[in-house]
């Protein structure tokens, strides 16, 4: 039988005839398509300021200095992410304070949030955990009445709404990805969606080492800008993606659906949030009754894995790994992450999967949970 990954990017012909013109067209790096792919984003984004950048950690880089977070600042996220989200804090020289996730959202709890603010705490750093939003009329009215800048690591949720608006469609300062694994991709790839004309203008000198051309053929440097532009290369696969970003998601949460229909509800497995209004089904994530079975994650996967069938993790809490066990994190400081950062495996889903790819896929675990039972 075919090996079913977990996840797989659907790329037309079109679009690879695309790339190819853009291959032999003389300029490969940041030009036209990247022009017309941030027209094509910000139009999408109900207008807003959309600046293409070569992965989401970079837009959340520069989005952490358009916010003027420094050095000694404290910036407050959820354990339970791609580690990218806490590392650019570190990065800029601020601390990552961590505030424990919903136990069914698996997003960052927002009534716990205010409970962690500090006079050093300059921003709000939220993730969509598989697409699912975190809820923003909450978010904005305590960003709004303390004073905080948000900025929304949305690098899983282009597609996902809230309350009929898209998600990048307003808000602060929100980054999406387009690694190759999200619903959209340009191989590597994201971008930075903003209002405000200066912030706007710094995004795009700190984009690219921070030069501004001059009308008299010259140039100057303010800032000590990084290379985060994107390749015309990546911006053609953008392009031919956007396309699709409707279908994909239209076919994303008709497998999730299929998934809830055919997993075997007994097997102890606990499923995510059945949100088929604003999830975009970045992922379908289960939780493995661990301590009922003989084997651990890693048996379950290599047991997924021998029936040909992909299973990612996503993710171990953050604050159990070393470097931010040495800000002084330990475990059991945030039971809720620990516990499904501990359990959690990722089931195939992709817009190219077909709906008996699900029934397989449930079999599976249904199976492999049942032959190893304590
Ligand atoms: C993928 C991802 C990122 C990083 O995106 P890149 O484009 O790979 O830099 C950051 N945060 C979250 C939550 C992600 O899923």
């Amino acid at each position: 039988m075919d090996y079913l990954p977990f996840t797989r990017p659907s790329i037309d012909e079109e679009t690879i005839a695309g790339v190819a013109d853009v291959l032999r067209s003389g300029w490969i790096t940041s030009g036209p398509c990247v022009r017309q792919l941030e027209q094509e984003l910000s139009q999408y984004f109900g207008g807003r300021e959309v600046r293409a950048m070569s992965s989401a950690t970079g837009a959340l880089e520069i989005a952490l200095s358009v916010a003027g977070v420094q050095p000694g600042d404290e910036v407050i996220t959820t354990p339970l992410s791609w580690v990218a989200t806490a590392n650019v804090v570190l990065r800029a020289g601020a601390k990552p304070v961590f505030v424990d996730v919903d136990a069914d959202t698996r997003n960052i709890d927002l009534e716990r949030i205010e409970g962690a603010i500090t006079g050093r705490t300059r921003a709000l750093l939220p993730v969509d955990m598989a697409g699912l939003p975190v809820d923003r009329d909450r978010l904005y009215e305590v960003a709004r009445r303390r004073g905080l800048r948000v900025i929304e690591d949305a690098a899983q949720s282009m597609g996902a709404t809230w309350g009929g608006r898209r998600i990048g469609s307003f808000g602060d300062l929100v980054a999406i990805s387009f690694h190759a694994n999200k619903n959209i991709t340009s191989g590597e790839g994201g971008c930075l969606v903003l209002t405000d004309a200066a912030e706007t203008d710094l995004c795009t000198r700190l984009r690219l080492q921070g030069v501004v051309r001059l009308p008299d053929g010259n140039q100057e440097v303010e800032v000590a800008g990084g290379k985060h532009n994107l390749t015309d290369i990546a911006a053609r696969i953008g392009l031919g993606q956007m396309k699709y970003l409707e279908t994909f998601t239209e076919r994303r949460r008709l497998l999730a659906r299929r998934y809830f229909e055919r997993f075997d509800t007994d097997s102890g497995c606990v499923l995510p949030v059945a949100d088929f209004a604003n999830c975009n089904w970045h992922m379908f994530q289960v939780l493995l009754p661990l301590a009922r079975m003989r084997i651990d994650r890693g048996g379950f996967i290599q047991a997924m894995h021998q029936r040909g069938i992909g299973v990612g993790v996503h993710y171990p809490a953050m604050h159990l790994f070393g470097l931010y066990r040495k800000l002084g994190y330990n475990p059991g400081d945030f039971p809720q992450a620990e516990r499904i950062g501990g359990t959690t495996v990722t089931l195939p889903l992709f817009p190219g999967m077909a709906d008996a790819d699900v029934d397989r896929v449930c079999a599976a675990v249904t199976e492999i949970i049942r032959d190893n039972k304590q």
